[in-house]
């Protein structure tokens, strides 16, 4: 039997993006002897299609236990009432979990919720943030929220200097919410994860340092950052954890076999896998031209399109698409398709969990950020890690299909797309390098585990 001499309370803020990341980050505390618990929404816990069996979880509430932020009118309102029912069912979870006989003495917090450092404190409980993006995204939000940077920008084509980075970036590279004046309050709500970060003991970051190393080293003097990352299970890494199945938690449920199927009949090499995540929906238009982009290019495809997005889909086009050409999903498992042998391209709306996926199984990327910090992920994509390239819109905002098939021809056959595939090929074995034993992540969270144990009763 295990006997663990720490305690980490985990509170991911209620999304699948959010919670994954810090499932597998907890995943490899456990297997250093620290016991888990993830405390999450009782509204978020409903729609899981299956929990986890090797953490423990435990329900807090956010005020609205039957739909969570659906529920609420605005999401400033969720975020409020969440501070003050989610701030008192925490506190009575670590009560309860005081007399378990391993009392909770840390809490790895969601900076979404930044109220949760102030229960720690009251506790005298050791608290650590936990940036489930990357380390540029955060560095933009802390110096808009510092008024730093000014925005909006004038124009999209307006060259914003970021203290941090070598070179001045597009305005169009930045977040969505940095440059959208109706997301004001958004911002406020990015901006707020900075606001309890000076009482904090650690700031841990889901990316790895050889990754960002310029923009790291700048945010470690003002912050105490320990960059934790890539949190992609073992099983895909340095596969030194002994997982089950069980890769994560999903709001949707995948069609695995018919996926496995059908890449298994596939050439190696030869597929083009699509995916815009679980939140992102497209314009009809765009996803017309997507269609018929992936349609007329030379590969064949695997394309995930939500059910609420499948009446997007052009008149007749899953009826005329053959199998041999490509299969339409309505959910994969990501990252068992991703390291399938017949991938050789990801086209992707870039969410920092499908980038670092692809990161770390070496596919070369087609971007096609839509909103949030997308734009910035597609950049660091093309420009600094260059694994990919950007599928450039039209003065509507528009990709054309002309523009989609000439990128995915680039990455995967021609002698232009051949640095690509080799950068994939290196970032994949940096990236398993860092949580390989003595690698730079792997080294943080031995630091992060030694403090928790000298610390513990
Ligand atoms: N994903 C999946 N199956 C799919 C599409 C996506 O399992 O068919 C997973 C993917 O592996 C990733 C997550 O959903 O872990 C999407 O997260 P990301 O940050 O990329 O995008 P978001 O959904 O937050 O926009």
């Amino acid at each position: 039997m295990t006997t663990h001499k720490a305690h980490c309370l985990i509170l991911p803020f209620p999304g699948q993006g959010h919670i994954n990341p810090m499932l597998q980050f907890s995943k490899r505390l456990q297997s250093k002897r620290v016991k888990i618990t993830i405390a999450t929404t009782k509204s978020f816990l409903k729609t899981m299609q299956e929990l986890p069996t090797s953490v423990s979880i435990e329900a807090i509430s956010d005020g609205y236990d039957d739909g969570g932020f659906h529920q609420a009118e605005t999401f400033v309102a969720y975020i409020t009432r969440f501070k003050e029912v989610g701030s008192d069912t925490l506190c009575h979870l670590i009560q309860k979990l005081a007399n378990s006989g391993c009392p909770v003495n840390c809490i790895v917090y969601d900076p979404f919720l930044p109220w949760a450092v102030e229960v720690a404190k009251n506790f005298g409980l050791i608290s650590a943030a936990f940036f489930t993006q990357n380390c540029a995204v955060d560095n933009i939000y802390y110096h808009v929220h510092k008024g730093v940077i000014k925005l909006p920008p004038t124009q999209n084509d307006e060259e914003i200097l970021i203290p941090g980075f070598s070179s001045s970036i597009d305005a169009s590279d930045v977040p969505s919410f940095v440059i959208s004046p109706e997301a004001e309050r958004i911002i406020e709500m990015l901006g707020n994860q900075f606001s309890n970060l000076d009482k904090v003991d650690w700031v841990l970051i889901n990316s790895f340092y050889e990754l960002e190393k310029e923009v790291i080293d700048y945010m470690s003097k003002i912050y105490p950052i320990k960059t934790i990352g890539p949190t992609i299970p073992s099983m895909y890494l340095d596969k030194r954890l002994h997982e089950d199945k069980e890769y994560g938690l999903s709001v949707f449920k995948p069609m695995t076999n018919e996926c496995l199927n059908w890449l298994n009949h596939q050439p190696i090499n030869s597929v083009v896998y699509v995916s815009f995540g679980s939140i992102t929906n497209l314009e009809a238009e765009q996803m017309e031209e997507l269609a018929w982009g992936l349609k007329n290019s030379n590969n064949n495809f695997l394309w995930v399109v939500r059910s609420t997005e499948e009446s997007k889909l052009p008149k007749n086009f899953l009826e005329e698409l053959t199998i041999e050409k490509g299969l339409v999903v309505s959910w994969c498992p990501q990252l068992q398709v991703l390291e399938h042998e017949s991938i050789e391209c990801f086209l992707t709306h870039c969410g920092w969990n499908s980038t670092l996926e692809a990161i770390c199984l070496g596919v070369p990327m087609v971007t096609m950020p839509q909103w949030s910090d997308q734009p910035t992920n597609a950049k660091l994509v093309k420009d600094v890690w260059e694994m990919g390239v950007k599928a450039k819109q039209d003065e509507k905002g528009i990709v054309r299909r002309e523009v989609i098939e000439e990128c995915i021809k680039l990455v995967m056959e021609e002698e232009k797309g051949k640095l690509i595939r080799e950068n994939a090929k290196k970032w994949k074995e940096m990236a398993r390098n860092a949580v390989d034993e003595g690698g730079s992540s792997d080294k943080n969270i031995e630091e992060f585990v030694s403090k928790l144990m000298t610390i513990s009763p």
